[in-house]
């Protein structure tokens, strides 16, 4: 026998008995950025690998280590996207969405990195990204925040956290930049190899080092907030008055960043404690700089990235109930003329009912196995029809899910009778 072949490690399968919850979860999230107004982009997944590097930057795990980039057979040097902004902006500027138009945008599909897979990390992962490019206000940066608040509400999460930071104008991160690299040259024998290696590119990303011993050195650091100028203060509190108006709780930290210079003003992470050391299910913040960086105008742009698995994750942990997508009626058929008529009986009642499951009996097999069938389908109801009802013209109606009697009704009347179920989950 030849051996079978596995998939690649990290990458998943979504199974049957998963997929009802990821339906149900992209419905929801669908169902939101319509409620807000952002309209779907959808890209490729694959782009040239420059694009990556000139966006994410040459310093980040993730142009350093993590990205797939493979030659194509023209030679061409090409990348599985890793995240979507770069293409997102990609995309405006090769469609001229960008003159003179706010875009309001998302896009959710897989992303790859090439990481060491772990519980809630994988190297083929999925995301929801929503970018608004145009705006340069705090209303937009609440807008973004108020809208994954709402994500949770809509999804009955109740342990996820919002921090907050600002990284300010270019010039004050800038001088911070500077303050920074000055103290951890002051101390660089106490820096791991990691930040020793990040002190020259992407110093900031120092500071959201998970290291503990690094804990000391990081606390002791020069920060961020002292180095805002009026103006980036001034946005920053724009952005926590929204926040205060809507109640929306959050925590000041001052170590949150994101390390590109193109970065600038507000960044935010969603955290819980409930998922280990994977416990960011969304990331965002301004990237004024990065359109410009990309060869368009200069473009003021906000956005963020929610993580589909840690969200789900979340989810499980608190035991959120989701739809199954189970069928409401399974139809039994017994004898010849009822497994002919069935099917065209299955047929008319889809019509009829909208949004009405119905898995079909096939294969045969006596009365005893296709209930035992019926039964491991999740069913709501057994429909069986035998030769004699297809004489009769009646259907037997059994509930699976009760102790309720079954009854025998006419086929004409089942459609009315099952009409109320597409609206239960
Ligand atoms: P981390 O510090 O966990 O590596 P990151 O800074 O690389 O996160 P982002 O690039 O900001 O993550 O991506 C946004 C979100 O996507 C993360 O907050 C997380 O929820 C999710 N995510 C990122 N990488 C993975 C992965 N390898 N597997 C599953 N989810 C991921
Ligand atoms: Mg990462």
């Amino acid at each position: 026998m030849a051996t079978t072949i596995q998939a690649v490690r990290g990458m998943n399968d979504i199974l049957p008995a998963d997929s009802a919850a990821w339906q149900y979860l992209e419905g929801v999230l669908r169902d939101v950025m319509h409620a807000y107004g952002y309209s779907e982009l959808r890209m490729p997944l694959l782009e040239k690998t420059e694009l990556f590097r000139r966006s994410i930057g040459e310093v980040t795990d993730i142009v350093e280590k993590e990205m797939y980039t493979f030659e194509d057979r023209n030679g061409d040097s090409l990348t599985l996207r890793p995240e979507g902004t770069a293409s997102c902006v990609r995309a405006c500027l090769e469609h001229g969405l960008l003159h003179n138009q706010v875009q309001r945008l998302w896009y959710a599909g897989p992303m790859f990195r090439h990481e060491r897979p772990q519980q809630g990390r994988y190297r083929q992962f999925h995301q929801l990204g929503v970018e608004a490019i145009g705006l340069s206000g705090p209303d937009i940066d609440a807008e973004l925040i108020l809208m994954t608040a709402y994500i949770w509400e809509r999804l009955g999460l109740q342990n996820a956290r919002l921090q907050l930071n600002s990284l300010g104008s270019t010039a004050a991160r800038g001088r911070y930049r500077n303050a920074l690299v000055e103290y951890l040259h002051e101390r660089i024998d106490e820096l791991d190899a990691d930040s020793q290696r990040r002190l020259g590119g992407n110093p900031l990303r120092i500071l959201d080092s998970k290291n503990p011993d690094m804990r000391d050195v990081i606390e002791a650091a020069p920060r961020l907030p002292d180095y805002l100028d009026d103006a980036s203060r001034e946005h920053f509190d724009g952005l926590c008055r929204y926040l205060d108006t809507a109640g929306i709780a959050y925590e000041l930290n001052p170590c949150l960043v994101r390390g590109l210079d193109y970065y600038s003003h507000t960044v935010f992470e969603w955290v819980t404690d409930r998922l280990g050391a994977q416990g960011t299910i969304c990331a965002g913040g301004r990237y004024d700089g990065l359109v410009e960086y990309l060869g368009g105008k200069p473009v003021p742009a906000i956005g963020f990235a929610i993580g589909m698995e840690r969200l789900l994750a979340l989810l499980e942990a608190d035991t959120v109930e989701l739809p199954q997508n189970r069928p409401h009626a399974y139809l039994v058929l017994n004898g010849a003329q009822a497994e002919l008529y069935g099917m065209m009986f299955a047929e008319e009642l889809r019509r009829a009912v909208p949004g009405l499951r119905i898995q079909t009996h096939c294969g045969g097999g006596s009365f005893k196995s296709q209930f035992k069938k019926a039964d491991r389908s999740g069913a709501e109801y057994a429909l069986v029809l035998g030769d004699d009802e297809i004489a009769q013209g009646t259907v037997t109606l059994k509930p699976l899910r009760s102790t309720a009697e079954q009854e025998v009704i006419e086929r004409q009347q089942v459609a009315q009778r099952l009409g109320g179920l597409p609206e239960t989950a």
